[in-house]
């Protein structure tokens, strides 16, 4: 249908390139416009209301209209709208907020460093490595692991690190040839063996890792390992038991770096204020953003041990000042909506909130879903969780792509009021806002069950037909 000649719609055809969009589609198919939202909930140009289960991009934690950051915003855009930290400027916003951050980190961090988004933070916290390998007299240590389906960001540094073909093959990534390299997804569903327990698997995936790492050069070529605690945009991947102690270990014994990426997994998602701590992760680099500020205002940071900050400040005499950073690294109005949300998680024990809330949204997700004829598997710990769909639940066998199951399932929960996320092999994710309540998840999974029921139905008919 075309939509009315100069209205939003319209207009978005007319002049907007959307990230992560089918453009040609998009010319045919159109935006949805929302605008406004309130609580756990937004609102399209009709007056529609929709519960959104992903928080928008698994980041509006403290949901949609929270007026204590309106203010805290409001309060620094007077006092200083703008400075930046270059050449040793600072500010008080940027002070408190680095602070802040160290108090709450899961291990210890000596430094703070700030950017815009979760890709710029992946991306600095990769030249960080480089340049301190290059400091210290370390030329060839910079190769760097990941894993098959994670997911850092877009921009070229962590798109290379990203483990998702979509995000490769056509950006001609990864970049500087052989340096990024990918290992197995922890995903005992798809991946194990038959009969292999969850501690057998992660064994395995431990040993292939090192194998890998010598294959690589060892030691003297291999720098650091990237890690997601639970893979978010990989389709919400909970390692198996043991996983991260093993692959800590292998780590250690070859000098290797743990970059925790904490995009999605901080600030409570898991049930604990960091993923680190929900998997006994000691990560010597974290990356963090979206519920750093609720995604109020962009921002994020990227901690470092006293090791990695000791091998930056060596650079500086070495190899020349630290020459990386942006006009916006640690906006003053970003950085002090960011102080105001941490500040409302400890006011409102936001994590046991959670932890409570997400234990009703996983064991309610696998009593109405588990079950249902088109569900592989529930997934997930705290308030994020996945749930894959099949076509053969025995096998674990995806639906035919040509099906669109997971992009049908999304315009079916729009018409339900849920907003859904599809993501690979038609995987659902969810990660509410963590403000949620139990009466909110059970209004939110009505809506699911509404929509995949329908989903089914209209499947079978197809396969009838
Ligand atoms: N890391 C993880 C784990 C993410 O989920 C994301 C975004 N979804 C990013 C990095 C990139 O963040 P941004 O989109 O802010 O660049």
């Amino acid at each position: 249908m075309t939509p009315p000649r100069n209205s939003n719609a319209a207009r978005d055809i007319a002049n907007v390139l959307h990230p992560y969009t089918d453009a040609k589609a998009h010319l045919q198919n159109g935006p949805l416009v929302i605008t406004r939202g309130k609580g756990v909930r937004i609102y399209d140009e009709q007056g529609k209301e929709y519960i959104e289960a992903l928080a928008g991009l698994w980041c509006a934690s403290l949901g949609f209209d929270n007026e204590r950051l309106v203010q805290a915003a409001t309060n620094q855009m007077r006092k200083l709208p703008f400075y930046h930290s270059f050449t040793a400027k600072s500010h008080e916003p940027m002070i408190d907020l680095a602070e802040m951050l160290i108090e709450r980190a899961p291990a210890p961090m000596s430094k703070v460093f700030f950017g815009n988004s979760g890709s710029e933070a992946n991306d600095s916290a990769l030249k960080m490595v480089w340049y301190m390998n290059n400091a210290l007299g370390r030329p060839k240590k910079k190769k760097v692991f990941a894993r098959l389906k994670a997911y850092h960001g877009i921009t070229l540094a962590a798109a290379s690190l990203t483990g998702l073909p979509a995000n490769h093959k056509l950006f001609d990534a990864p970049i500087a040839g052989g340096r990024f390299c990918h290992v197995g997804t922890p995903h005992h569903y798809h991946e194990a063996k038959p009969g292999e327990t969850e501690e057998a698997f992660a064994t395995r995936l431990a040993e292939e890792l090192e194998a890998r790492i010598i294959e690589e050069g060892g030691a003297e070529e291999c720098a650091a390992f990237w890690a997601e605690p639970v893979m978010g945009a990989g389709g919400v991947i909970v390692p198996p038991k043991t996983y991260f102690e093993k692959i800590q270990a292998v780590l250690k014994k070859y000098d290797m770096l743990f970059v925790v990426d904490e995009v999605i997994c901080g600030f409570g998602r898991t049930g604990n204020y960091w993923g680190a701590q929900t998997f006994n992760i000691q990560p010597d680099i974290l990356v963090c953003a979206k519920a750093l500020s609720s995604s109020y205002l962009p921002i994020s940071a990227v901690m470092v041990n006293e090791t990695v900050f000791q091998g930056i400040a060596e650079g500086s005499s070495a190899v020349g000042t630290w020459g990386h950073g942006f006009t916006y690294s640690g906006h003053p109005v970003a950085a002090a909506v960011a102080i105001e949300t941490l500040r409302i998680y400890d006011e409102t024990n936001i994590v046991a909130h959670a932890a409570e809330v997400g234990a009703h949204m996983q064991a309610e997700m696998r009593r109405r879903f588990a079950d249902h004829p088109l569900v592989g598997e529930v997934r997930g710990v705290g308030l994020i969780a996945g749930i894959e769909l099949t076509s053969d639940k025995a096998a674990r066998k995806p639906i035919d792509p040509a099906k669109k199951a997971g992009a049908r399932l999304c315009k079916l929960g729009e018409e339900n009021g849920v907003i859904l996320r599809a993501m690979m092999n038609d995987s659902m994710g969810f990660s509410p806002p963590l403000i949620i309540t139990k009466d909110e998840v059970n209004e939110m999974l009505d809506r699911v069950g509404k929509s995949l029921d329908a989903l089914a139905v209209d499947l079978r008919r197809e396969s009838i037909a």
